[in-house]
């Protein structure tokens, strides 16, 4: 198994408030510049890290990003991945799920979308909205037109399901990190303003997003179950201050280079055959 990093890592047993967790970056935390730097030198290690991990072909890495409306997944996945090669990976946003999606079993869309060895996958909204938004707003579980559904075995068997499913991917190579970014009421109600008031947001604005900002209590109860949950050895949450958009972004690079340094993807060492036939091809383009 894999030893993950520590720093921001939710603890594997339960006993935490979700309010313990930080919003604003740690004191000492570097300025704008120091951060951008170390930002930037995640983003070439990934590249490198990636190329590794494809010429490896054992493992695959599984990103998943849960927040809060304005929280800034989507900057953080653009800026990370900036320098990573487009074809090693790749981004799904979940968004509402089809009629045809409802009428499946509540993995079925992610699982249909994992990377497979040698690639990144990054997941915008996640399965863990099954237990977010489908547990805050009534409506979206009766959508679904289970059997059986409500009450508190319900969610537990829930996430029953998706530590099973998590755990089945890390035995098979896949290797799962989650990030829930942290954002503060404040800085979202911010955030949510300037969508409102600067012309080059205005098209993020969704007026529905602050009904789920009204529940944002139920929201952080959720989000607390979730994290108690699901936060295992073998599929670990980061739970990332997302406050300040420099410090995000570095922690999440970093911690993704440290993962994948722990996974030690490696080219594949060269059999006697593969060396012949390279001096061969040597000696017959010299030869030209
Ligand atoms: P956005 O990420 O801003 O494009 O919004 C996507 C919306 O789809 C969010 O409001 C999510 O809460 C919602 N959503 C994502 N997954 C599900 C799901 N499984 N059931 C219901 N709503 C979902
Ligand atoms: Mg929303």
């Amino acid at each position: 198994m894999i030893d993950f990093p520590r720093r921001h890592r939710v603890p594997y047993h339960g006993r935490f408030r979700i309010g313990e967790f930080d919003t604003g970056p740690p004191k000492g935390s570097g300025t704008e510049t120091r951060l951008e730097n170390e930002l930037k030198q995640s983003v070439d290690r990934l590249d490198e890290l990636q190329r590794k991990l494809f010429a490896d072909q054992r493992h695959a890495l599984l990103a998943v990003f849960q927040a809060m409306d304005a929280a800034g997944k989507d900057s953080t996945i653009r800026k990370v991945f900036s320098g990573v090669n487009p074809a090693g990976f790749r981004v799904h946003a979940f968004g509402r799920p089809s009629e045809l999606e409802l009428r499946h079993d509540f993995l079925q869309r992610v699982a249909a979308r994992l990377p497979e060895r040698g690639k990144i996958g990054i997941f915008n909204r996640s399965h863990y909205e099954e237990v977010l938004v489908v547990r805050v707003h009534p409506g979206a579980l009766a959508a679904q037109n289970l059997p059986e559904a409500g009450g508190k075995g319900f969610w537990e068997a829930r996430f029953d399901s998706i530590r099973e499913f998590e755990r089945h991917l890390a035995r098979n190579g896949t290797v799962v990190v989650k990030f829930w970014l942290n954002v503060s009421r404040n800085e979202q109600k911010k955030r949510l303003l300037e969508r409102i008031e600067d012309p080059e947001k205005n098209w993020k604005f969704r007026l529905g997003d602050l009904d789920d900002r009204a529940l944002w209590d139920d929201y952080q109860a959720a989000y607390e179950a979730m994290l108690r949950a699901t936060s295992r050895p073998y599929a670990p949450w980061y739970a990332i201050p997302a406050d300040d958009k420099d410090y995000m972004r570095a922690t999440v690079a970093r911690i993704l280079v440290e993962t994948l340094e722990c996974m030690d993807p490696r080219y594949p060492r060269l059999r006697a055959a593969q060396r012949r036939e390279l001096q061969q091809g040597r000696r017959r383009l010299l030869a030209e």
